[in-house]
């Protein structure tokens, strides 16, 4: 199973080299204030870590990990900043 199933084919072309394909999706859906290190691993090694964190931050609704990054880190103004620079350089 994966993360972006519920999305169309065409939207999901980078998905298919995601590192978490055919991972348990629910280790990037951790109960409220348990870290989902397993999952921020497999983000860091992730190819398309990038274009998964863009989609993310494009869907402010979206909850657990995308990109790197938690629910909660996403919805804070400072992390996003920083993710908004590093990503530009
Ligand atoms: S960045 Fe993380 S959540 Fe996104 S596709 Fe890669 S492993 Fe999956």
């Amino acid at each position: 199973m994966s993360l972006f199933m519920e999305y169309p084919a065409a939207e999901r072309a980078w998905r298919n080299r995601a590192a978490c394909k055919g991972a348990d999706t629910a280790l990037f859906f951790p109960p409220n204030g348990v870290r989902p290190r397993a999952a921020l691993k497999m983000c860091a090694s992730c190819e398309v870590a990038q274009q998964c964190r863009e989609y993310a931050e494009a869907a402010p609704n979206l909850v657990g990990v995308f990109g790197g990054t938690t629910t909660r880190e996403r919805s804070t103004p400072s992390v996003r900043a920083r993710l908004k620079r590093s990503a530009e350089l």
